[in-house]
């Protein structure tokens, strides 16, 4: 971008927010081109036990890459991806996971791919030259661009057909079941933290906190340790409010309230049976606001929509 899309007048060098930018020189335009990136979404497409990589009109003749697009107005990526694979490949695709976001600088693109599972009957859009399948162990990912998309693609395949496959969802996996000399109790200051009573049977009690499970079982012949061995940790939005509400209980803080090291704030109080509860918040969304050192940013391409690159950037190069 060499003028300024507002008014014309030729652009200038400026350093803003510690990048170089190009700005116009009117101080009564204060056009800022801040060349932010743009949202491209990519699909691993697996249709018929093999992957589908597309070759776009333009390109030369070995250059293959991965169903790629841009998003449309009011589309979610999710959206955009299976428009994308309709569009190129005629085909109705689901999605089957979120690959992960992928920077691609050459191109000022930034990549969200998924991996898509597609049924249907191949039919080329008008942008598709070629397209061929692929067995996935012979898919060889570029180095830049869509390729770290389609290396965690084959990770991952190579993972769950090795032995990671899921047995049970995630909330029901390492379940820990607390020992405690009367269930009511402990049922009762667990409620009081927060959690729910899902199952009550004898000496038996589920807890949930959202997806997560926790285990109680009595055993009042045991006698409670006399250091804790341990926490349970609780995440939570706004931890300052379960802190007012710990001490208002009466429960026994162990560790007061307090930012940490490692990027949390959290305390600690004291469970009936040996196992302490910790809750903790992300210090970034445990700041009061007010006290945020550094505001976010917002609103940058939106000030001046004509600073968003043009459609003419490709998104498919280097699949
Ligand atoms: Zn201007």
């Amino acid at each position: 971008m060499k003028f300024c899309p507002e008014c014309g007048k030729p652009l200038a060098h400026a350093f803003i927010d510690g990048r170089p930018r190009k700005v116009c020189p009117d101080s009564l335009c204060g056009y800022i081109y801040w060349n932010n990136p743009t949202p491209v979404v990519a699909g691993v497409v697996e249709w018929n036990g093999g992957v589908i990589l597309v070759r776009s009109r333009g390109w030369p003749q070995r250059f293959f890459g991965i169903v790629a697009g841009f998003l449309e107005a009011g589309e979610t990526p999710e959206e955009g991806i299976l428009r994308e694979v309709a569009e190129e490949l005629g085909l109705t695709g689901r999605i089957v996971d979120f690959l992960g976001h992928y920077d691609f600088p050459e191109k000022n693109q930034t990549i969200a791919a998924f991996h898509v599972r597609a049924e249907g009957t191949l039919v080329l859009g008008h942008e598709i030259a070629e397209a061929k399948v692929l067995p996935p162990e012979q898919v060889k990912p570029w180095n830049a661009g869509t390729g770290p998309a389609v290396k965690e693609f084959l990770r991952r395949r190579t993972k769950g057909d090795a032995m990671e496959k899921r047995v049970v969802s995630p909330g029901e996996q390492l379940v820990f079941a607390l020992y405690v000399r009367d269930v009511e109790t402990s049922c009762r200051f667990f409620q009081d933290l927060g959690f729910h009573v899902s199952r009550r049977d004898g000496p038996f009690a589920e807890l949930r906190w959202e997806d997560s499970l926790l285990f109680v079982v009595e055993r009042h012949e045991l006698s409670p340790p006399a250091q804790p061995v341990g926490n349970i940790r609780v995440m939570v939005s706004d931890v300052d409010a379960v802190y007012k509400k710990v001490q208002e209980l009466g429960y026994a803080i162990v560790t007061p309230l307090e930012d940490r090291y490692y990027g949390l704030r959290d305390f600690i109080i004291k469970g009936p049976d040996g196992v302490d509860v910790r809750f903790a918040a992300p210090l970034s969304t445990a700041t009061k606001e007010g006290e945020a050192e550094s505001a976010p940013v917002c609103g940058k391409a939106s000030t001046h929509p004509t600073s968003t690159p043009q459609r003419s950037n490709d998104p498919h190069r280097k699949g």
